[in-house]
């Protein structure tokens, strides 16, 4: 299936970059190939009653490798899934859970449905029936394949879908582990919303913290001040902008959404915008910003850092040529083509790619699923412990101040952030903080160790093309 731009599919394009890094790795024979291919798709097609008729919907549930189990990876609704954006998002999922240590292979889902056209009300109806259908084959189950939100879901599909296994599983005692992404009252973690944008922010943290590596971009510095292209303000695009320019100082300069693009070189309300587009449906009319109709060609404006955080093949060879950005960061899956890449890395563009820059999501999905086996919120048994062992400390150095005359004393604001114990959100954030780094620093070891690695996606895809065959290696097939 090739795209609009005559370029190869999505997934084509996953299996080029695959070919990429494979060709450089010493593989035994026929590894290669069974790591690259999709292992199963499953093609579900079910009627549900809305509006007095009968609906027929068609969804997928695609495992790309199981060399560990379970298997993990999202569920989108959009009007434009399909088989080949199934598996090549399910193949991105293998090499990313390996890539941060996840303990899972990569599968994926989709219903193509567009979830705006639905009240809530018939998309549980939609929701149900889709996982009712996938349960029954196993293909949700908290040992073998366990969902996330993607692109049009989120923690109420999520909690729905794990309503729906446990009235179908009534004795299993691990049946909120079958999903993860829920709500926390519906046995969810805090942090896993704001995750996947979340793990950007750390990401480029990261990457700025290796001026070497800030200098391949041609950019220096921090990330304070610097200038920002958003595409696409739902889940990981607004945390993302969120956090970059609340918390790092970048200026937002654009967001791109379906409907056109906003304009502030002075820097976007990030959280202004999303509530306009909440209200709203888009940009347009958006009085924080100038409007500008023709929201792609917004992607090649100047900036230090583009961030698409919406949908595939958006950079594709069309406008590859015409991006500026010298530093694209892939929030969202996929959206650069194999095509394009080719052409911003003969630019020296340096992109930080997919399977590492959004693999927030699952690495606290892997939180969450590891909570749900246990049983209990993370801090539970320690934080108050902790808390006691820091006032220990507290009142010591406060009795040796009382000794030296009292000429120093600890500032209250030290004293409020040392006492406190961990509590859940942060324990979230300090493991997705610890993951986001340890895997930079596995590609960064590739990327500045091997002369024939001249970038990071070839870096990340060797990262885990070889953890991937270790394993299977170790197991046998
Ligand atoms: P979402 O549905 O919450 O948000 C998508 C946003 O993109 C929406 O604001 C939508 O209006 C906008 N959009 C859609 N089509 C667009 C277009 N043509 N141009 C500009 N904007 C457009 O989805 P999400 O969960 O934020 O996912 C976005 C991307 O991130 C996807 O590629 C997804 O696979 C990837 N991702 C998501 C997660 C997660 O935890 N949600 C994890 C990893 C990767």
């Amino acid at each position: 299936m090739s795209t609009p731009t005559g370029e190869p599919s999505f997934r084509q394009s996953v299996d080029l970059m695959f070919n990429r890094a494979a060709a450089l790795l010493d593989l035994p024979p026929g590894l290669e190939e069974k790591i690259r291919v999709c292992n199963a798709t499953y093609t579900v097609r079910f009627g549900v009653k809305l509006r007095g008729e009968i609906r027929t919907f068609t969804g997928y549930r695609s495992v790309h490798s199981e060399h560990m189990e379970p298997v993990k990876g999202g569920i989108r609704y959009a009007p434009t899934v399909h088989q080949d954006e199934v598996e090549a998002l399910a193949a991105l999922m293998t090499y990313k859970c390996a890539l941060v240590t996840a303990p899972f292979g990569g599968s994926k889902g989709g219903l193509c449905i567009d979830p705006r056209q639905y009240e809530p009300d018939e998309l549980e109806k939609i929701t149900r029936r889709f996982a009712y259908e996938l349960i029954k084959r196993d293909m949700i189950n908290p040992a073998q394949n366990v969902p996330a939100p993607d692109m049009g879901t989120g923690e109420r599909e999520m909690a729905i879908i794990a309503d729906q296994y446990q009235r179908m599983n009534t004795t299993d005692i691990n049946a909120r582990a079958c999903v993860t992404g829920k709500p926390p009252h519906a046995g969810g973690i805090q942090g896993r919303v704001e995750a996947t944008g979340r793990g950007v922010q750390y990401a480029l943290r990261e990457f700025f913290r290796h001026p070497e590596d800030v200098k391949q971009a041609g950019l220096s510095g921090s990330l304070d001040g610097k200038r920002v292209i958003v595409q696409g303000l739902g889940n990981v695009g607004y945390h993302a902008a969120l956090f970059l320019s609340t918390e790092d100082g970048c200026k937002i300069t654009h967001v791109v959404e379906r409907d056109g693009a906003l304009e502030n070189p002075a820097g976007l309300d990030v959280q202004a915008v999303h509530d306009w587009i909440l209200g709203h449906g888009g940009v347009r009319n958006c009085p924080f910003g100038t409007y500008h109709e023709d929201g792609v060609k917004v992607l090649e404006a100047e900036c230090d850092i583009l961030i698409p955080a919406a949908l595939e093949g958006v950079i594709n060879m069309h406008n590859a040529a015409d991006i500026q950005a010298p530093l694209i960061i892939e929030a969202a899956n996929g959206p650069i083509t194999a095509g394009a890449d080719e052409v911003l890395r003969h630019k020296g563009a340096v992109i930080i790619p997919d399977l590492y820059a959004n693999a927030g999501g699952v690495t606290v999905s892997y939180f969450e699923w590891v909570k749900n086996l246990s049983h209990i919120r993370f801090g539970r048994m320690q934080r108050r412990q902790e808390e006691a062992r820091h006032q220990l400390i507290v009142d010591e150095l406060q009795r040796l101040d009382e000794h030296l005359g009292g000429a120093w004393s600890m500032t209250p604001d030290f004293k409020q952030k040392y006492l406190r114990g961990a509590d859940e959100l942060e324990l979230v954030r300090s493991g997705l903080d610890d993951t986001m780094r340890a895997a930079y620093g596995s590609m960064r070891e590739v990327w500045w160790g091997r002369d024939d690695v001249t970038d990071l996606r070839t870096a990340g895809f060797i990262v885990g093309i070889e953890r991937v065959a270790a394993s299977y290696q170790a197991k046998g097939i």
